[in-house]
């Protein structure tokens, strides 16, 4: 799939249901095409409430992202995030009956399937992305996160988790649609096979099983086998692709996470929302459209975001 200039939409509506990973309740989820440049929105179907996905309706961060809005809460929002955005399809409402998204088999890869079989559509005029000018940092207790200049997307992350079974792992990647399918959409959640009591005692993980979730014990997967020997990595990458999507836009810079999670990749993309002179609108794109010689377009104007 080639690098779209133009904003992208799906072809026609695709259903996928499930059961949430934390909150085990079943959910329904299809996404619609838009007419317009809108963004991603969600839209409770029951209410009709809608809640865009942006970084400023963020509320719990623990072991998910979640939206909230008018006492309403979608949980688990990253992995279909980041299929989106993967993919490259920035605008589409995604009409969910319950609270919390389904977690499939803990990656991003059969909401990539569905997206793809659905197909996309191009919608007028120009994706406008937020283009890094200066580096913008984020840390807490040792974690930390920057996102400074770059030409395109490129994600840079290490993990280095005091377990024997997953210990350090670091991976670079400059994205494409090829490479977020190839290298990081089929890589799945995890945790650690001696947290999992205390997070059902805090009611998490309830829909969790080896069908949805890498589990690592002391001497290694109690699932068969990995997908990728650096599975936790790429799924810590996808995880960010989809916190990224909460700017609003497509992101140009080189993004670095080390040790992050879900309240760092957040607290980056505030944190870069709020330096507005970190960051400029730009629909120069990655590699900028062919121009005529003559009677070229004037520089386009964005409001900044509310
Ligand atoms: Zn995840």
């Amino acid at each position: 799939m080639p690098r779209s200039q133009h904003p992208q939409t799906l072809r026609q509506p695709v259903t996928v249901t499930g059961h949430g990973l934390h909150t085990n309740k079943p959910c329904r989820v299809t996404i619609h095409p838009v007419a317009q440049p809108t963004g991603i929105r969600f839209l409770h179907g029951p209410t009709g409430i809608e809640i865009p996905a942006k970084a400023d309706l963020v509320g719990e961060l623990t072991l998910a992202t979640t939206l909230t809005k008018d006492g309403l809460r979608f949980g688990t929002v990253e992995h279909l995030l980041a299929a989106l955005a993967g993919l490259e399809i920035e605008h589409a409402i995604i009409e969910v009956d319950s609270e919390e998204l389904p977690i499939l088999d803990g990656s991003a890869g059969p909401w990539v399937e569905a997206l793809v079989a659905a197909g996309t559509r191009t919608l007028p005029g120009f994706r406008r992305f937020i283009k890094v000018l200066r580096p913008v940092e984020v840390s807490a207790q040792g974690k930390w996160m920057r996102v400074s200049p770059y030409a395109g997307l490129r994600l840079r992350y290490t993990i280095d988790f005091d377990h024997p079974a997953i210990g350090r792992q670091s991976r670079e990647v400059s994205l494409t649609p090829e490479k977020f399918r190839r290298e990081l959409s089929t890589a799945r959640t995890f945790c650690m096979e001696q947290d999992i009591a205390f997070m059902r005692s805090k009611g998490l993980a309830l829909g969790g099983s080896l069908d949805n979730a890498v589990v690592f014990s002391a001497t290694g997967p109690l699932n068969e086998t990995l997908r990728y020997e650096d599975e936790a990595v790429r799924h810590k990458m996808l995880d960010l692709v989809g916190d990224l999507a909460l700017l609003g836009a497509p992101l140009l810079g080189l993004v670095e996470a080390h040790a992050a999670g879900h309240a760092l990749h957040i607290g980056l993309v505030k944190a870069l929302l709020a330096d507005t002179q970190a960051w400029t609108w730009s629909d120069a794109g990655i590699a900028a459209p062919a121009r005529p010689m003559f009677g070229h377009r004037l520089p386009s104007v964005h409001p900044l975001p509310a």
